[in-house]
């Protein structure tokens, strides 16, 4: 698969059906994969510390979340024309376990926000098995990565923020040898079980989702200052 850089960051150009079609294949190849979205927030995160962009980089697919990889691929030529959101993500491949009757479990957020997620997941996608769930604030790690065996599970939703879901992945994707497949979701949990609202569709359309975002909360702000950092070191690296 061939993959664009940015800043040093790679970011696969495949679409939600390209993706789901290659793990088709890797699932009945037997092999794991992980999902991380790439943001500018991240990106700059992987210019500071080489943990993080060592972290992204051996991901199996860097989706595009966000305008600011879009603006990136823009500027520099590349061949990303199109968001692959975290969340939307997440709901392509809640549809391909239930075709497919893998077994599903979530990990993070407040136990009653994953409890409400579930409930509408299993109401927009009647048939899907789940596996089991448990919020994000369970302490014992070998117990929890227990549980998850036992449990079955062939896909894995871990919303517990950024970095700390993709070091849990990592750090336990070895010993989680029945699930093929691992998504960090942020706070996609929250926007599934209603907790928080996205942005209308004429904002997500235009590419603006970030200004409905600060509005809605303009303590974003400082995280969303990393959007013009990111395109001005785009535009400087040519
Ligand atoms: N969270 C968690 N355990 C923690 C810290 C955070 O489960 O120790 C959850 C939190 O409840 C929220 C999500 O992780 O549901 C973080 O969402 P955020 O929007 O910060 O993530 P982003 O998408 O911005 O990375």
């Amino acid at each position: 698969m061939m993959k664009e850089t940015y800043l040093g960051v790679n970011v696969s150009p495949l679409s939600y059906e390209g993706i789901i079609e290659d793990l088709r294949k890797r699932i009945s190849d037997g092999e794991q994969s992980t999902i991380i979205a790439v943001n500018p927030e991240k990106v700059i995160a992987a210019e500071r510390d080489s943990k993080v962009k060592d972290l992204i980089n051996s991901s199996t697919y860097q989706i595009a979340d966000g305008i600011g990889i879009l603006l990136a691929a823009k500027i520099k030529g590349g061949n990303i024309t199109s968001r692959v959101t975290g969340v939307d993500m997440m709901a392509k491949l809640l549809e391909f376990a239930t075709q497919e009757q893998h077994p599903v479990y979530f990990y993070g957020a407040q136990d009653e926000v994953v409890t409400k997620a579930i409930t509408n997941i299993q109401q927009s996608n009647p048939g899907i098995r789940i596996a089991g769930y448990t919020n994000g604030f369970e302490k014992d790690e070998d117990a929890l990565v227990e549980r998850i065996n036992a449990s079955g599970a062939k896909v894995l939703f871990v919303a517990l923020g950024s970095p700390k879901q993709e070091l849990w992945i990592q750090r336990n994707m070895g010993r989680l040898q029945n699930v093929q497949v691992f998504q960090g979701v942020g706070g996609s949990f929250d926007v599934f079980s209603g907790t928080v609202k996205r942005a209308p569709m004429l904002f997500r359309k235009l590419g603006i989702e970030w200004l409905y975002r600060l509005i809605s909360n303009p303590s974003r702000i400082k995280r969303q200052m990393n959007l013009p950092v990111f395109l001005m070191k785009v535009l400087r690296s040519r």
